[in-house]
Order: C-alpha cells, then sequence, then structure tokens
C-alpha cells in the first residue's frame, strides 16, 4: 500500500467505514454494554497479526471494528451510568475527523491561528458563563480534569511564590499546604505528588452527610496549621463530585478562601455544566470567586474523550507559570498581543481539541446545551422515583443526575453491591458501578447519555430486581 493511498482506494475506505460506523452509532444497543474481561481472548485479538506482513486496509478496519466492539464499555449505549463518560454527540465526531486530517499544530500560536483563536474565544466564553469579569479571563485547553487541576496547583503556587519556577520547593521556608474534601477527584492528591508538594500536605476534610465538604472543619484545619508554621496557599472545591455529585458550599469555602488570601480552585469537571441551564445555574453561586476552575467538556457537554479547561482569572499567571524562551519556535508572532501555548501550559505539542466544543455549540447553540442538559436532570430524577419505587434507599442529595442507591441489606453485607453490580454487567444491557457512599458500599448510577430515556431507567430497575440476591 503507498503511504498516501489512492483517490480510490481513500474513497472505498470512507465509504465503508462510514457505513460501519453509522450501524454503531445509530444502534447502540446492538452491542454489550459491558465487555466480558477475559484478558487472554482480548491479547490474542489484538496480537492476531505480526507486522511482517501487511493487511488489506478493509481486513485492517474490520480487525479493528471487531475489537472496539467485543472490548469496551459502550458509552453511547443508553444503558451506560456511568463515570461522567458520554455518548458523543456528533459535531464532536465530526470535530476529531478535520482536527487528524488537517493536523494543526496549536503549540505556537502562528502556525495554527484560527484554531487557537477558537479556544481562546471559547475559554473566554464559558469564563462568562461561570461568572468571571470578561476582561480578565485567561485559560487554555488540557487534556482532561487531571492536567486541569495539575495545572491549578501550579499556578496556585508560582501565584504564591512567584520564585517557585527557579528554586522549587525546596526554595521555600514554609511547607505549603493544599486544602481539598475526602469526596474530591484523586487527580487533586496525584497532582500534590507529581509536582513535588508531596501527598501528605493535601488535607483531605471530612464531608456532611451529603458528602459535601465541611467548611467549620476546613477552617479548624487552616487555623491549626498555621500555628503550626505551616503555609496553607490553595483551596479546592469540587462543584459535582465524581462519586455523588453533589456540590461542595462554594459561597462559604470561597469566602474562606478570600480572608486568609489562599488560592481558590474549583473542580467543576462535571458539574460546571450545570450554569448552561438558567434554572439551576444558582447550583453554582460562589463559582465565580474562584481564582480558577476545572470544566471537562467531555462528561456532561458529550463530546469526545477529551476536551478540558482550565479557566482563570488571573491574566498573568499562565505566562508566569509556564512562560519558556526558545530559540527553534517559530517567531512569526512576537510581534503580536498573542501568547504561545507552548509558554502557557503544560502541553508543548497540541492538539485541536476545542474544535469538538466549537463545532457542537456552532450547531446545537446554547439553548440546545439548555434543553439536553435539562432532559438529562430529569431521567435522574424520574430515576430516583422508580428506585425509590422499587424500595431501594438513595443516599445522596443533589440536583445532579447521580444517584448512589442500595438496599438495607447492603449496609451489613460489603459484598452485596459487588454481587449486584457484577450480575447487571453481565446482563450486557447496563453499565453501572460500585461507591462507597459514606458507610454503606453501594451502587452508583449517572444518566451521562444524552439519548437516555424513560424506558431505558424501567429497563434498569427491572435489571436490578433481577440481580438482587434477597427477596424485599
Ligand atoms: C472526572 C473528574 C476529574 C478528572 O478529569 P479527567 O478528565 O478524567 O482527567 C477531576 N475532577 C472531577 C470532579 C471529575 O469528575
Amino acid at each position: 500500500m503507498d503511504f498516501n493511498f489512492t483517490e480510490h482506494e481513500r474513497e472505498e475506505a470512507w465509504t465503508w467505514l462510514h457505513e460501519q460506523l453509522e450501524n454503531y452509532y445509530k444502534n447502540p444497543k446492538g452491542v454489550q454494554a459491558a465487555p466480558t474481561l477475559d484478558i487472554h481472548s482480548i491479547q490474542q485479538h489484538v496480537g492476531r497479526f505480526s507486522f511482517d506482513h501487511a493487511l488489506p486496509v478493509q481486513g485492517a478496519l474490520e480487525h479493528v471494528l471487531d475489537g472496539m466492539r467485543q472490548y469496551t464499555v459502550h458509552t453511547p449505549h443508553p444503558g451506560y451510568y456511568g463515570l461522567y463518560n458520554p455518548r458523543p454527540a456528533f459535531p464532536g465526531i465530526l470535530a476529531d475527523t478535520i482536527t487528524a486530517t488537517f493536523n494543526p499544530q496549536l503549540a505556537a500560536w502562528s502556525h495554527a491561528p484560527f484554531a487557537n483563536e477558537v479556544e481562546n474565544y471559547l475559554i473566554r466564553q464559558f469564563g462568562v458563563k461561570f461568572g468571571f469579569p470578561k476582561e480578565r479571563i485567561d485559560g487554555v485547553f488540557t487534556s482532561g480534569g487531571a492536567e486541569a487541576n495539575l495545572t491549578a496547583l501550579l499556578t496556585a503556587i508560582n501565584h504564591r511564590h512567584p520564585d517557585y519556577g527557579t528554586s522549587g520547593l525546596r526554595g521555600l521556608d514554609k511547607q505549603p499546604i493544599l486544602y481539598c474534601s475526602e469526596e474530591s477527584h484523586h487527580s487533586v492528591a496525584k497532582a500534590a505528588k507529581n509536582m513535588g508538594l508531596g501527598s501528605h500536605n493535601v488535607r483531605s476534610i471530612p464531608t456532611n452527610s451529603n458528602f459535601q465538604m465541611r467548611a467549620d472543619l476546613l477552617e479548624e484545619n487552616l487555623a491549626a496549621d498555621l500555628k503550626n508554621g505551616l503555609d496553607p496557599f490553595l483551596i479546592v472545591a469540587t462543584a459535582g463530585t465524581t462519586g455523588t455529585g453533589v456540590m461542595d458550599p462554594l459561597k462559604e469555602i470561597g469566602s474562606l478562601a478570600a480572608k486568609r488570601n489562599l488560592w481558590f480552585h474549583v473542580d467543576a469537571a462535571y458539574g460546571g455544566a450545570i450554569a448552561l441551564v438558567e434554572k439551576y445555574s444558582h447550583l453554582l453561586n460562589g463559582l465565580e470567586q474562584a481564582d480558577s476552575i476545572t470544566f471537562d467538556a467531555h462528561k456532561w457537554l458529550s463530546n469526545p474523550m477529551s476536551t478540558s479547561l482550565y479557566i482563570t482569572r488571573h491574566k498573568d499567571i499562565l505566562s508566569r507559570t509556564f512562560g519558556m524562551d526558545t530559540d527553534y519556535m517559530p517567531k512569526e508572532g512576537a510581534h503580536m498581543a498573542i501568547t504561545d501555548p507552548y509558554a502557557h501550559s503544560i502541553q508543548w505539542s497540541r492538539r485541536f481539541i476545542g474544535l469538538r466544543l466549537y463545532l457542537s455549540l456552532l450547531i446545537f447553540g446554547w439553548r440546545g446545551y439548555e434543553k439536553v442538559i435539562t432532559h438529562q436532570v430529569q431521567m435522574g430524577q424520574r430515576l430516583k422515583e422508580l428506585l425509590l419505587e422499587d424500595h431501594w434507599k438513595v443516599y445522596n442529595d443533589t440536583d445532579l443526575p447521580v444517584l448512589c442507591f442500595g438496599k438495607p441489606e447492603f449496609e451489613t453485607d460489603d459484598k452485596l453491591a459487588l454481587q449486584v453490580c457484577s450480575t447487571v454487567l453481565a446482563s450486557g444491557k447496563a453499565w453501572i458501578s460500585v461507591y462507597r457512599a459514606g458507610a454503606v458500599n453501594g451502587l452508583r448510577a449517572c444518566i451521562t447519555n444524552y439519548d437516555t430515556q424513560e424506558e431505558d431507567l424501567k429497563e434498569l430497575v427491572e435489571t436490578l430486581r433481577q440481580a438482587q440476591p434477597f427477596q424485599d
């Protein structure tokens, strides 16, 4: 096969692949929601061909699609009630095709000015939606919420200690400490490990009975650390926790951060999307006080993996944190009022990930998103009703469509949730997970799929009924 393919070969490949993908997309129930995890047969499938002999194009594609169909948890399946992974909306799929074809390099502004300005425009638009003053907004697209959270830690420490970039942590005279809740995403603690802060210097603040950070205990911890000569520098609150979908008390925590002059980061990876629904945007009151925000468009905005934003109200902090001078990077933009992303973020070579979000917004508009997010909230409420009717107990209280639930039997037997969960997965009809909500090892279901309908919810509740190994 010639590297370029002939026009005819390309046409054939596109046509065949298009038909296959269309069949998958229009009939997501044609596959089992979750695969059987038989590592031996999966590795056998992957290693079926050595690369000593080239395959015909269609044979290669068929082999890959077989693997994807058989050995993937299918987030486009309406029975996928997962960890915020969406059914990708179609504009994002088109966007990735365009991006891969043009292959813009976003590291230097002048190499991809359209793409860079699209991302800058989106950062400003979302900054405004989240309540930041328009003229102060800056930010960057990241490979995921984890990178956005790491960016938050790095900007917070550089804000506190302008010498951090040159002298490093060892150059500081006091130990910096960060605060988050025990329900915050583990990427925060991971970022602390990776930046050299050390996970011992992350205070995991206990939560109340609804899994929200306790501001009173936060204040106590802060006071104790200050008294002991430590250097609190950052509070991370979560808007839409990963496990239970609740909002930390943003207003209270934000005021505390302001009072103590600490950086206030809000991890709104999932919950930030509710800002697009007028009726519920009050749930994010206090978000506007943040110094920086993490937001994932590959969660509730149904973009393909993975499209994240780090947004800040400190216009110069990213350049101060990540700035570099090089001889070899393009200089065509040097005289313009632009920033080169390589000197403005963790990454260097950059993919045009913002196109998924841009194209989705061009095609659906804010209203399209408002409608679909509202539908998912309603499906969450409906699922709660159906579970309660079927004598399940719901452990969390949130307006977001995330449900942690179980039966009274779960409270005394940790294994029951796992057992029910694996029976549900084996049915092929749904994907749910196990989550320890406080003292109880329970089940967790989230409406992540924009196309999940009431009949799917009923099927889930029926599947759950059949999966429980005891009678009510
Ligand atoms: C998913 C999630 C993250 C991690 O984001 P990735 O995009 O998976 O890297 C961080 N914080 C919260 C609250 C999340 O739900």
